[in-house]
């Protein structure tokens, strides 16, 4: 039986008393204080600081009871299984957060003279390569830092592609599918761009011929998924990309899924030119929360002018790596330095781990865990899945419970809530929304098939509760979750009135 601890909710400043200490700096040495005094800027906090910092003042051991109590009210994927759809939440190997904590890559800083940092680079160099190759660019920037970065990297580059071609007066639109993530329309927009939606058909697929009518001499581009967020693999990719290219429009690949791919099929070999990558789903790092994260970005070879700068490169004949600025067509900088180098770091380390076979086998193990559970989780009374019914799914598939809503008026809210009571993270809902009463259910690749079973089991659990004719069974799901460090939140109180600090608590509170 799974229950949540609760703790003592004081926040860390309602532990405070004055005069407690939990960390003492070292004074000064004598060398410290003549280098200080000389120093033309004087860089101290005294005379930087501008006022009290009001900290709280705890002992060591407070902090350390405060922060473990608070991670023992928490899920995480250490915590237990998590199938939350489109984030792709990997198992992150811990030799990947092993290698962030060596001194070589902790004790850096990006204003340091490139000859100093020459490793670094490299890997960067190489990561780089890595990306290119297995997705089939021609050159990756690892500046952005995440994926809707990236997607904004890749579109500015459409933007500057079309400048360059004069054509930008008349390049004004982007096509998305309905079925797309919802930072697309909003990279499009942000670009300066009109954004036209256009259906997905009756498979879950773009429709060619909504596409085609869809299509003008304004079309900049097209951005797509690829296998979609219903994850389904489009089946007329290279029809698609042909319709875009006809008219001069650049194919945008939103490779938050690549983890389905990788290995297997490469996007530039189905036609696209611009690709991003979020590494932190999936090259390792743990993620959810805003980040860190990073959003790499390939183009094909004709668009390698526009990447930001600067880029790593190589020169052969000093055998150094340095940063090449000379790029005359650059969109810019998108992000101050070089990118996140401890997530680039991570991911390098990921695939270094497992090579060409094993990220291959990560794809494999993901599609198969998925339709594992596809296939039995649509046989369960009220639960269906309205696209690809009777096909093969990629690394996830979106079960919808818009029977059970009809019969028993319990929503997917309800049944994720429940879901959190047996222990388990609730899949995405409500997302994509092309399928009412989504749940978007994606089991991470190292999963084993117990784990599958027991959340099977929990959703077979849940159709015999919602039908029960006993009024204390349906109230099971409707009262959930009672497990939990806290019960059901007020969602739309929290997004309306946010709190989110100690001030605009203290704030609120006056
Ligand atoms: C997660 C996701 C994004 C956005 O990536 P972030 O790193 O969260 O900004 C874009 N598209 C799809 C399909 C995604 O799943």
């Amino acid at each position: 039986m799974f229950k949540q601890t609760t703790w003592e909710k004081s926040l860390i400043f309602e532990l405070s008393i004055p005069g407690r200490i939990g960390y003492e700096v070292a004074e000064l040495s004598d060398k410290e204080k003549s280098l200080l005094s000389q120093s033309k800027q004087r860089i101290h906090p005294d005379l930087m600081r501008k006022k009290r910092l009001d900290l709280p003042e705890v002992s060591e051991l407070s902090v350390v009871r405060h922060f473990t109590r608070l991670s023992q009210m928490n899920y995480g994927v250490d915590t237990g299984f998590y199938p939350l759809g489109s984030c792709t939440m990997k198992y992150n190997p811990k030799i990947c957060d092993f290698v962030t904590t060596f001194p070589e890559a902790q004790n850096i800083h990006p204003y340091q003279d490139p000859s100093t940092v020459q490793g670094s680079l490299q890997i960067m160099f190489k990561l780089a390569k890595w990306l290119a190759e297995l997705s089939g660019m021609s050159k990756v920037t690892l500046q952005p830092a995440a994926g809707a970065h990236g997607e904004y990297t890749g579109i500015m580059i459409v933007r500057k592609y079309h400048e360059s071609q004069g054509n930008l007066e008349k390049k004004t639109e982007i096509i998305i599918p309905d079925s797309a993530h919802g930072t697309n329309p909003a990279t499009a927009t942000m670009c300066g761009f009109k954004t036209v939606i256009i259906p997905s058909n009756e498979d879950g697929c773009v429709d060619l011929e909504a596409l085609r009518s869809a299509v003008t001499d304004r079309t900049a581009g097209m951005m797509l998924t690829n296998p979609n967020t219903l994850g389904i693999f489009e089946q007329n990719i290279e029809d698609i990309i042909k319709i875009i290219h006809d008219v001069d429009g650049l194919a945008y690949y939103d490779g938050a899924n690549f983890n389905a791919i990788m290995g297997k099929v490469r996007p530039g070999d189905m036609g696209f030119d611009i690709v991003h990558f979020n590494l932190h789903k999936t090259f390792a790092t743990p993620h959810g929360g805003g980040g860190p994260g990073a959003g790499p970005v390939g183009v094909i070879t004709r668009l390698e002018p526009f990447l930001p700068v600067p880029t790593v490169d190589f020169d052969p004949d000093t055998q150094t790596y340095f940063f090449q600025y000379d790029h005359p067509f650059s969109i810019g900088k998108v992000r101050s330095y070089f990118g996140n180098f401890s997530i680039i770091l991570r991911a390098f380390t990921y695939i270094l781990r497992l090579g060409n076979e094993g990220l291959k086998a990560v794809s494999e193990m993901a599609v198969l865990n998925a339709n594992y559970m596809k296939s039995l989780c649509q046989t369960i009374k009220g639960f269906s899945v309205p696209y690809g019914k009777d096909s093969f799914c990629m690394h996830e598939f979106v079960l919808s419970s818009k029977q059970i809503l009809r019969d028993t008026n319990i929503s997917a809210l309800d049944i994720s809530k429940f879901i959190i009571d047996r222990g388990f993270h609730p899949p995405t809902v409500y997302f994509p929304l092309i399928v009412p009463e989504a749940l978007m259910i994606e089991p991470t690749e190292t999963e084993p098939k117990k784990m599958l079973d027991d959340f099977i089991q929990i959703l077979k659990d849940i159709s015999r509760l919602v039908y029960s004719d006993q009024e204390e069974e349906r109230n099971q799901i409707l009262e959930a979750p009672c497990n939990t460090s806290v019960r059901r939140i007020d969602d739309v109180k929290a997004a309306r009135n946010p709190i989110l600090s100690y001030r605009m608590l203290k704030q609120q509170e006056e």
